[in-house]
């Protein structure tokens, strides 16, 4: 599932998508075990670590380094 939203990282209108098992186990870990990660999405730009919490585009933080797509990796 897709959602097009505002990111308000870049800036512009963007593709979101579900939190994937590593990027939630990555949240839980910087947030807390009783942290709610089952609803979160992030944006899918080259670069960008932005996620939301469905519904509450004001909730929203950033993904761990690690999670930053690197742009020959886009290119495939
Ligand atoms: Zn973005």
């Amino acid at each position: 599932m897709i959602r097009s939203r505002a990111c308000p990282t870049c800036g512009t209108m963007q593709e979101f998508r579900r939190l994937d098992d590593k990027e939630r186990a990555a949240v839980r870990a910087a947030k807390g075990d009783r942290h709610f990660v089952n609803d979160l999405w992030r944006c899918t730009a080259v670069g960008c670590l932005t996620y939301f919490r469905a519904g509450n585009l004001g909730d929203r933080d950033l993904l761990p380094e690690t999670f930053r797509k690197e742009e020959a990796a886009a290119e495939e």
